[in-house]
């Protein structure tokens, strides 16, 4: 690599303290970015709208990305399981897309009917220009319903981009007007329901008696957002992909806004006490601390017996926000593993700050990594396990290092109390299974010249 474009890289990795690290800030191009693109941002936000039509107007590839590699779960609709495209080709490049979006509006609205067509337009039309707006104010005076579009080109900037705009069409859904009277209870923002997680969140809250008014997006309808407005409480769990939206509430409802991680002990308790704190009363205070005391000594008995199989391992973890990313620090800290490498895809500035505050000396923290730059880092760290999504999981088997899959393919909720138990197990089985020798043995017998 260039000396001058192996400085700028560098500024994105720190070893010493987090101090110097730059982020938010475009990909490098050509360095093949662990990050996902604007419009994968905007889907995985909305995708948890569960009987909303997702259209992707844009060539079928786009819509490869799919509820399949993003389990988000529904106790009603399956709609939104299933992919649609308008499957653009050369001719409609050439002579533009929108007699196809057209037609695929009025099959949506005369088939299905749904409550709202969610139209992502990806990188092709932000290139020959379609007039998705205009098609998509058509319908909406034709077929009754509200007709949503993502301006989303993947190229047009990178995941938080399309946070941000997935933000925007959540508020365009809500619309300007204000609750007629107010609730106390909250939304939670940034749950995508992933094995069910946002139902144990919820649990929580029912019985401390605070209601959860609406989520944003984890088994969400159309009609349960609308209520979101009358909520006297945003409680933010995801804080990369959400934190815009929840300041667009404050700004047009008054709704004031916390963040609040769902994972590890700690931070779980911490989350409800905080929400408690700031809304409940005497009796919901009660409430909480019975809860967190009661669940807080199930998860400390439960996770006993993994403990002595994962003192001393060595941790590596690659997410998509930095909120995230700090709660799992905490989290491999109380199971006995060291952190040696953390790195986010959309991270902040002051979240890089707190991760390097709370690891070792030494510890590479990393922003927008790619491929190499992980592997190289955990080759030289010595990662036993590496946490990670989807992207990170073919770089972890190739190298013979143990996996947990932290984002929207798991399969077991890691999120609450509960997922404290389910964490250490899933990374006791893992970081203890004997397939990674054979893996790093075949690859070493590979490798020889
Ligand atoms: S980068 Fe462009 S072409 Fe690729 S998935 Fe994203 S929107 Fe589609």
């Amino acid at each position: 690599m260039p000396k001058d474009i192996l400085d700028e890289r560098l500024t994105s990795i720190d070893k010493a303290g987090g101090a110097n690290l730059k982020c938010e800030r475009a990909s490098l191009a050509g360095a093949v970015s662990q990050r996902a693109c604007v419009f994968c941002g905007a889907r995985v936000v909305l995708n948890p709208i569960v009987d909303a039509f997702h259209l992707v107007h844009g060539p079928i590839g786009c819509a490869s990305y799919t509820w399949d590699i993003r389990g988000s779960l529904s106790a009603g609709s399956e709609l939104y399981r299933q992919s649609f495209c308008t499957d653009l080709r050369e001719k409609d490049v050439i002579f533009g897309g929108v007699d196809k979006l057209r037609a695929g509006i009025k099959e949506i609205a005369t088939i299905y009917k749904p409550p709202a067509i969610f139209i992502y337009a990806t990188c092709v039309v932000g290139v020959i220009g379609d007039d998705v707006e205009a098609v998509a104010r058509e319908a909406e005076a034709a077929y009754g319903l509200r007709v949503i579009v993502i301006k989303a080109p993947g190229f047009a900037g990178h995941k938080a981009q399309g946070y941000r705009l997935a933000g925007d069409a959540l508020s365009k859904l809500l619309g300007p007007k204000k609750p007629e009277r107010k609730i106390r209870g909250i939304n939670i923002l940034g749950d995508y329901n992933l094995a069910g997680e946002m139902w144990i969140v919820k649990d929580y809250f029912r019985e401390i008696g605070l209601p959860v008014v609406a989520s944003f997006t984890g088994d969400s309808t159309c009609a349960d957002l609308l209520k979101a407005p009358a909520a006297a409480l945003n409680v933010v769990q995801c804080a990369g992909s959400m934190t815009y939206f929840a300041k667009r509430l404050e700004e047009d409802f008054g709704i004031p806004w916390i963040k609040a991680s769902f994972f590890g002990l700690e931070d779980t308790a911490r989350a409800l006490k905080e929400t408690v704190d700031l809304l409940g009363g005497p009796e919901e205070r009660r409430r909480a601390g019975a809860l967190i005391e009661r669940e807080s000594k199930k998860a400390t008995a439960a996770i006993a017996p993994y403990l002595p199989g994962l003192a001393g391992k060595k941790a590596a973890i690659f997410v998509g926000g930095g909120f995230k990313a700090i709660s799992l620090i905490r989290q491999f800290k109380a199971l006995g593993l060291s952190t040696v490498l953390v790195g986010t895809q959309t991270g902040q500035k002051e979240e890089y700050e707190v991760m390097a505050s709370l690891v070792d000396p030494g510890t590479v923290i990393l922003d927008d990594a790619n491929p190499s730059e992980l592997e190289a880092f955990m080759r030289e760290k010595g990662a036993d396990v590496l946490v990670g999504g989807v992207k990170e999981r073919p770089l972890a088997y190739k190298l013979g290092v143990a996996f947990c899959d932290h984002n929207h393919e798991r399969q077991s909720p890691l999120a609450g109390f509960v997922g404290v138990e389910n964490f250490a197990k899933e990374i006791n089985l893992t970081v203890n299974s004997p397939v990674w020798g054979h893996v790093r043995a075949a690859a070493g017998a590979f490798n020889r010249p």
